[in-house]
């Protein structure tokens, strides 16, 4: 008989990743927040270009990161590339967390924080989310002790949609140690459209204990690529240099970067239609009878409570592929304009029945 290696017991206890569903060739694939528009014709050129691939990539990022230092106002060394923002929240995690460490984060929050935790060893410490998905930030302060490491604070919040407010993370910083790392990750900024909502690019430099988190992967459209960054403290972005995987940021991920941040304005009027279109796809469902959060991302959620699992077979039947957290609810991504009015229908017979 063979005994079974022997594995870190937390982690083999870890359900193993599952990816959102692959949508059927005609079914629209709404479950992963992704940008429904093909890469701009000059992020393909730039790919072509980049496709040297016997040799390393640029390791540092240099070009990347001074674009980016430029247009946040900060210098090279406050910016840290990864292979997608997830990468680097991984880095910054190991960076700060161990055993017997605790990180703070709401929840329902984004799926890849738990495991993430885990990882380092650290005990996650969720805070329920008010009625509205809104984080609530006086509780995830309240929950901060000698233990904590990090606190996530994530908005527009995944899936929920909700944005934290200027007024309401800056109360929340005030109360927070400055001893304790706290992660802004603002996956969806580019989305957002309340002028009260918090916005990291004003932020940094402004508190010595905050890292703010962006993505190519969702306005920009390069979800394929991997490419995040973040801006925050040079001494402890070099802590997530130290704990990332060397070279695993690539050239064509990097080249892809740069050129759609030298054509934001196309990428950008493409988010102002898919944000139009998500305002007019929750207020429909609102219509509908369905009682859905402010919605600041590229998705709405809404909430099938003990329903969720019905609901994911009505949507799926109708062609669409929704993310559902039984026994919470559906997130479901502002894609195809051609999706929208499926996605109504199916809504439609799924509120009769809550
Ligand atoms: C999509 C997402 C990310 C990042 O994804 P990457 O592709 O790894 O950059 C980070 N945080 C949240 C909340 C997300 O939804």
């Amino acid at each position: 008989m063979t005994a079974p290696v022997r594995l870190r017991p937390e982690i083999a206890a870890l359900p193993p990743y599952r990816q959102g569903k692959q949508a059927s060739p005609d079914a629209f694939k709404l479950s992963s927040n992704e940008n429904p528009f093909e890469p701009l014709p000059a992020v393909v050129e730039a790919l072509h270009g980049a496709l040297h691939v016997n040799r390393y990539p640029d390791a540092a990022a240099a070009e990347l990161r001074q674009v980016l230092a430029d247009r946040f106002g900060v210098g090279a060394s406050e910016v840290h590339v990864g292979a997608g923002s997830v990468s680097i929240l991984s880095q910054l995690l190991l960076a700060a967390a161990q055993q017997g460490d605790e990180v703070v984060y709401a929840w329902r929050s984004f799926e890849a924080y738990p495991g993430l935790v885990t990882v380092t060893g650290a005990t996650s410490v969720q805070v329920p989310n008010l009625p509205d998905g809104s984080h609530d930030l006086a509780a995830m302060a309240d929950a901060v002790t000698d233990r904590t490491r990090v606190v996530i604070v994530c908005t527009p919040n995944n899936p929920t949609g909700e944005i934290v407010t200027t007024a309401a993370f800056e109360d929340f910083m005030a109360r927070v140690p400055e001893t304790v790392l706290v992660i802004l990750d603002e996956a969806y900024a580019e989305f957002v459209t309340e002028d009260d909502a918090v916005d990291g690019e004003s932020l940094t430099e402004r508190h010595p204990n905050l890292v703010v988190l962006r993505t190519f992967s969702k306005a920009y459209g390069l979800a394929g690529l991997r490419v995040g960054y973040a801006i925050g403290p040079a001494y402890v972005l070099d802590a997530a240099r130290s704990t990332a995987i060397p070279l695993s940021v690539t050239e064509p991920g990097l080249r892809a970067a740069i050129v759609s941040l030298e054509h934001e304005d196309e990428l950008l009027e493409r988010v102002g239609r898919i944000t139009r279109l998500r305002d007019q796809v929750r207020q429909s469902l609102i219509d509908q009878g369905w009682d859905v959060p402010r919605a600041q991302g590229n998705f709405v959620w809404l909430p099938t409570g003990a329903q969720t699992a019905h609901a994911a077979e009505v949507f799926d039947r109708a062609g669409i592929v929704v993310r559902a957290f039984a026994p919470e609810g559906i997130r479901i991504t502002v894609g195809e304009p051609a999706s929208v009015d499926k996605l109504l229908g199916a809504a439609q017979e799924v509120v009769r029945t809550l």
